[in-house]
């Protein structure tokens, strides 16, 4: 039983958690009461994703499903800032897309080497020393840290390469990769071997390559119950190009055309759009024509839907590098491979703002507590537009400032929610 190829997987991840701010004062000798000086808390760790080129499949995620960074470190006296939390950095297989498990929408496409992060460590808590204002001198209260992000993703692998290999099993597809890369795909007079895809890179000439995939057969192993189906498919959406490859032998007693015809709807199935895609039709096995009839029918048929046709035959090299050299002139002309463009929004996490915060006022600075905007703060990323805007509506729809002009905050009078300050503004 060969190894299933993992390509799917789910896992939770969860920032750390920010460091309590501390409560202390100021201790001299001969100095009776000094001052509080007690240090942020510092930040949780961020879950950071990174592309690692040595590994292939998702497999690592099967066994472990929950990623958790380090919480950061409580403030200390002498306004001692705690550590910050450590992150956690997940390494995953070159062209991973991750998704919102929720809306499904596409969060990161780990294409580059850059890394990605995926949730924030929640901010520090403020120490004392951040409280002391000329009518409170010897505040005893600190900041809690705030809660780490964490959401649930969905990885899916989808292979980069220029050229992805369709048909029908046995055909060849293997073969030809073999022949025209350096990739060892495993070859087997048998419909059901190749259950990993295989990339191999195409050195046309100097200065010239590609990247060709051979994926496990559209039809391979579905009617066995072996569960791919269109499974595979995912690794050749990113494809600029396809060949599709057809045994022109007829060896097996097959219909070619009829076998072209039903791979071609198996793509439409499963995307419109790759079916759309550039596609070179190869006529494999050629070696072992002594009767063209079926041949030229397989000629004339693909060539009246409008694709290039060659022949070639894998075993004996005929035809493989001239098909090769078409192959580099059609991608010279082709948009690049697809990178795929994130789309998730970030949206209210489902909260309670029916609870009341508390307000507190002191010296022309309004406080603002309360354990759902605890739970929204640690949501927004405040760097990004939409998230502010969103902030901002779910402090207006709670009926926060409206409660808050009662009280008889004026414009210009300064806010402070969990340390994050600004100016109202009514
Ligand atoms: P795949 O399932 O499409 O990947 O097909 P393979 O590359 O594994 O090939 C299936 C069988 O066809 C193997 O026994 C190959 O040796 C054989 N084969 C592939 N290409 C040719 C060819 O051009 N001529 C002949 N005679 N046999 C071939
Ligand atoms: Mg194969």
């Amino acid at each position: 039983m060969a190894t299933q190829f993992v390509d799917t997987a789910k896992i939770t991840v969860i920032a750390g958690k920010g460091g309590n701010g501390a409560v202390a004062f100021h201790r001299e000798k001969y100095v009776a009461a000094g001052g509080p000086d007690g240090g942020d808390g510092g930040r949780g760790g961020n879950i950071i994703l990174q592309v690692d080129d040595n590994m292939s499949t998702l497999m690592d995620f099967r066994y472990k499903r929950k990623y958790v960074a380090k919480n950061g470190e409580p403030g200390g006296g002498a306004r001692c800032t705690g550590k910050d939390g450590e992150s956690l950095t997940i390494r995953v297989p070159r062209g991973t897309v991750v998704r919102d498990a929720e809306t499904n929408e596409i969060i990161q496409d780990m294409s580059t080497k850059e890394p990605f992060i995926l949730c924030r460590g929640g901010r520090g808590g403020w120490g004392n020393q951040h409280f002391a204002t000329p009518t409170r001198q010897a505040p005893r209260f600190a900041k809690a840290g705030l809660p780490g992000q964490s959401r649930e993703v969905v990885l899916e692998l989808k292979l980069l390469a220029d050229v992805g290999l369709v048909g029908f099993p046995n055909v060849g597809k293997s073969t030809l990769l073999s022949v025209v890369s350096k990739a060892q795909p495993k070859i087997t007079n048998y419909h059901f071997t190749t259950l990993f895809p295989n990339l191999g890179v195409v050195y046309v000439e100097e200065g010239v390559s590609f990247v060709m995939a051979d994926i496990p057969g559209i039809i391979e192993g579905a009617s066995e119950g072996a569960g791919l189906g269109h499974d595979f498919m995912r690794h050749i959406d990113r494809c600029r190009l396809l060949i599709h490859v057809v045994d022109g032998s007829g060896c097996e007693g097959r219909d070619p055309v009829e076998d072209f015809k039903i791979i071609n709807e198996e793509l439409k199935q499963y995307s419109p759009e790759l079916a759309q895609r550039k596609m070179l039709v190869a006529a494999n096995k050629t070696d072992l024509v002594y009767d063209r009839t079926e041949l030229e029918r397989l000629k004339a048929y693909v060539t009246e839907q409008g694709y290039p046709f060659y022949e070639i035959s894998a075993a004996t090299h005929k035809g493989t590098n001239e098909l090769m050299h078409k192959v580099a002139g059609e991608l010279a002309n082709l948009p690049p491979v697809t990178v795929y463009e994130p789309e998730y929004v970030p949206r209210a996490p489902k909260l309670d703002t029916s609870d009341e915060l508390v307000v507190e006022q002191a010296d022309g600075v309004w406080y603002v507590e309360g354990p759902w905007l605890e739970k929204l703060i640690s949501n927004v990323n405040f760097g990004d537009f939409e998230s502010r805007n969103w902030f901002d509506r779910q402090l207006r729809e709670s009926g926060l400032f409206a409660r808050m002009e009662e009280m008889g905050v004026q414009d210009g009078d300064e806010v402070n929610l969990y340390g994050l300050e600004f100016e109202y503004q009514s």
